[in-house]
């Protein structure tokens, strides 16, 4: 039977049985639209209450302030954007940080084009920003802090509450990209004083397309799309009623066993951890050890290409994502390995994977097994590792 050993959920996952089963009915028997009067599709519209209930429980929100997007870079986009035009008359600056998310970052870009000024903060060299860089940053007309909740390169969890708490003695809002946090550890938003957050239906087992924005009551925001009244008039456009539910079923069922799954992946990624570096020379691990996501190994291997050691892998089967952005057809080293410090050359040779609850410890041996052969193999063919093994002895 061939292997099929997939690694990259932070880039996204199946969607459950249940989540599927739940979503069928709104595409046939249940197609009325939310909006219409007659009971028989008005029920949908309780549905969705429903759904954003289940939802808001999970961050201990009221079912009011869940805004249903079309996904992650929506909510992303509405927060930034949104938040930047309706207290322009406050001030014009943002905070948020050097490894976010392009969807936070490219939307950085393009409120400076407009006039906003923003501060990207550093990080140190295992991805967490700097209390007293964040302090020093805030200024009369700093109007948003958004800082990821936990990062999808490298799994490194920023202090949230203690950026909230500053956000909140200062009266700044705070935003946080909580895509890949939400659904494998726990979020209050009351006890962390967030202000908004963005998450995703497709990374815990959702459907894609889906997402949410959480506005706390009380924050102004407009609209990002204009049109009907959908989501309190804030978001128009008849709503995506099988991704809505399927999206909450997938929240329900994270929810109820977050805890249990998480302890589980966390063990099985953490012996592969171990594995890979008592057993392959020359390899560090991205991002920091403690607060760390429990499903994220990011690894950099000296003297490897890793896009040579992806598709090396692929052929073995095995799934997972490189270091460069390689999706956006550039070769350039990822923004996230390069503001940890790591030169060109070590950044090129990572190696991101991503477990989810399926994956085995058996799986994870044979994939160790699989990269230690293709980086011998790989390093026997470079000559960069030649040099370095003749002048350094093969057990430095
Ligand atoms: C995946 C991801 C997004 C984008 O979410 P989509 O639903 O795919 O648009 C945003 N931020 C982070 C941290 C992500 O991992």
């Amino acid at each position: 039977m061939e292997q099929f050993i997939y690694l990259d959920h932070a880039a996204t996952t199946a969607a459950r049985k249940e989540v599927v089963e739940a979503m069928l009915p709104y595409f046939t028997n249940q197609f009325g639209n939310p909006s219409s009067v007659y009971g028989f599709a008005a029920k949908n519209k309780i549905e969705i209450q429903k759904a954003r209930e289940t939802i808001a429980d999970s961050l201990g929100a009221k079912k009011e302030e869940i805004y249903f997007t079309a996904g992650g870079t929506e909510a992303d986009n509405w927060a930034l954007k949104s938040i930047a035009e309706m207290y322009c008359t406050k001030g014009n600056h943002i905070i948020t940080t050097k490894i976010e998310h392009h969807a936070i970052l490219h939307t950085c870009e393009y409120l400076e084009k407009q006039g906003v000024a923003v501060t990207y903060l550093n990080v140190d060299e295992n991805g967490l920003i700097d209390l007293e860089e964040l302090r020093a940053a805030i200024r009369p007309t700093t109007i948003l802090i958004s800082v990821m909740f936990a990062n999808n390169e490298i799994g490194t969890i920023e202090p949230i509450k203690e950026i909230g708490e500053i956000a909140k003695e200062k009266g700044i809002l705070f935003h946080t990209d909580a895509v890949q946090a939400y659904g494998q550890i726990p979020i209050q938003v009351d006890e962390m004083h967030i202000d908004l957050l963005s998450a995703s239906g497709h990374k815990l087992n959702g459907p894609k397309g889906i997402g949410f924005l959480y506005v706390r009551n009380g924050v102004k925001i407009g609209p990002l799309i204009h049109g009907g009244a959908q989501e309190r008039r804030r978001r128009a456009g008849t709503e995506n009623v099988s991704g809505i539910i399927g999206f909450g079923k997938a929240v329900e069922l994270a929810m109820a066993d977050m805890e249990a799954r998480s302890r589980k992946v966390q063990s099985v990624r953490d012996a592969a951890i171990e594995r890979i570096l008592k057993e392959i020379p020359y390899v560090r691990l991205n991002g920091d050890r403690k607060r760390r996501l429990p499903n994220n190994i990011n690894i950099s291997i000296q003297f490897i290409e890793g896009e040579s050691l992806l598709i090396m892998l692929d052929m073995k089967g095995i799934c997972a994502s490189s270091g460069s952005a390689c999706t956006s057809g550039s070769l350039d080293p990822s923004h996230v390995l390069l503001a940890i410090g790591l030169p060109h050359e070590i950044a090129h040779g990572s190696l991101r994977m991503t477990l989810g609850e399926e994956n085995t410890k058996e799986e994870m041996d044979f994939v160790v097994d699989s990269i230690k052969e293709i980086v011998e193999k790989l390093r026997a063919m470079s000559p960069l590792y030649d040099d370095f093994v003749k002048q350094n002895g093969r057990n430095v």
